[in-house]
């Protein structure tokens, strides 16, 4: 019986899950993830602003992992081997006849450890109710986003509804190192989101980044300061340390190179944010529509593999991309056409739903959007 090990339970993982346990080969199939839940991640701002219950976004992948038959490892993969094909975890490890690695990213702060004790994150739903925790214990004067990106952005939006709802008041500045804000998404939907920015009276301090904090007080490369601040960082990404120190082909955020088919080699598939997939003389960015349909050609060619057959070529099918902003002015592209305002939240949120996990989810998801949204 061959053994394929998953590491990561996340939109990746899981589309891979389905299709192995689909494939009638009677494999066993191990999913390995530090966490004990899968994390509906672009709905997370929207528990600032709109209300949104974090325990809406998550699932349990212990119960993913029985429904599909596989074991579930709720442990940290500290280690990969790729040549003698072993998976080093605290205390153990494992051998494995076929990989996936789906580990995803977490937010990149560039080695900083002191800053990272002073900022929130906002890697999962735990982060979420963090910062919704601090928002209604404390009364900041000053709320400062780091990074000019659709997370970046999105959370700024979230925050000043909040302010709103709470009736509460306070400076709402999106900090970004590059030039402009949304770094290379098209001059119109910047000037969008810049106007729409000014009407929520959030200002973009741009070509600026963090050069000191503590707990509560910020300085600026500029040399401004901000004293009793809520710091979110949203400036970037990378893929884990077991990744990173792998001696393979990466870019700068550590992200695996792979071929036509998601491979890193014979034996290992690499899907979803932790692949870097070359598409029309670029890359593929970080989305939900690309971790599930990447999940399933990686699982789909380890059956074929295992079958001995020839491997299919992953050819992504661009969609479209929203950002997200909490007063639903949203604008983005989809299928090549400009989306703006109500419509473009709207078709944000009837993807979010149909993609979130479970019925209870979609159920608890409306209920607050209907709520507080
Ligand atoms: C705030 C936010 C908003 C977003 N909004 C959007 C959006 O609107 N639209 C969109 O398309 N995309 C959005 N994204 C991006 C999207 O969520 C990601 O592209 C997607 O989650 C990637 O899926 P994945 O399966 O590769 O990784 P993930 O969903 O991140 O799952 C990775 C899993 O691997 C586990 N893991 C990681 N390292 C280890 C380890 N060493 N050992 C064991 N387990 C490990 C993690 O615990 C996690 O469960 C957003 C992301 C964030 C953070």
């Amino acid at each position: 019986m061959k053994k394929v090990v998953i590491i990561g339970g996340g939109f990746a993982g899981l589309s891979a899950l389905k299709v192995l346990a689909r494939s009638g080969l009677g494999l066993k199939v191990v999913l390995i993830d530090r966490k004990q839940t899968f994390g509906f991640l672009p709905l997370l701002p929207d528990c600032i602003g709109r209300g949104i219950n974090p325990d809406n976004l998550v699932c349990k992948i212990i119960n993913i992992c029985k429904k599909f038959q596989a074991d579930f490892i709720n442990k940290e993969v500290e280690a990969v081997n790729l040549e003698q094909k072993k998976i080093y975890l605290e205390a153990e490890n494992l051998s494995y006849d076929y990989l996936v690695i789906s580990s995803g990213s977490e937010t990149n702060f560039y080695g900083n450890n002191e800053i990272r004790l002073c900022l929130n994150a906002l890697d999962d739903a735990v982060d979420a109710e963090k910062i919704v925790s601090a928002l209604k214990e404390n009364n900041f004067d000053n709320y400062l986003v780091v990074g000019g990106g659709y997370t970046g952005v999105e959370v700024a939006t979230n925050l000043r509804i909040y302010l709103d709802k709470a009736k509460k008041t306070g400076e709402i500045i999106i900090v970004e190192r590059a030039a402009s804000i949304l770094g290379n998404l098209p001059e119109w939907m910047k000037i969008y989101v810049l106007d729409n920015l000014k009407r929520l009276k959030i200002n973009a301090y741009t070509g600026n980044s963090l050069s000191n904090v503590d707990k509560y007080r910020v300085r600026l490369s500029d040399g401004r300061e901000f004293n009793n601040c809520l710091v979110v960082w949203a400036a970037g990404v990378k893929t884990g340390s077991f990744i990173q120190n792998l001696a393979i082909e990466k870019n700068p955020q550590g992200r695996i190179k792979v071929d036509d088919y998601l491979r890193l080699n014979e034996t290992c598939f690499v899907c979803g944010d932790a692949a870097n997939f070359s598409f029309k003389n670029n890359f593929l960015r970080m989305a939900v529509q690309f971790s599930i349909t990447e999940g399933e050609v990686a699982a789909e060619n380890i059956v074929r593999s295992i079958k001995g057959g020839s491997l299919s070529k992953f050819k992504p099918v661009d969609l479209g991309y929203i950002v997200p902003m909490a007063n639903n002015r949203s604008c983005g592209e989809v299928f090549g056409f400009r989306v703006k305002g109500v419509f473009a939240t709207l078709l944000h949120f009837i993807m979010c739903i149909y993609r979130s996990c479970s019925i209870k989810n979609k159920i608890g998801i409306l209920k607050n959007l209907s709520k507080g949204g």
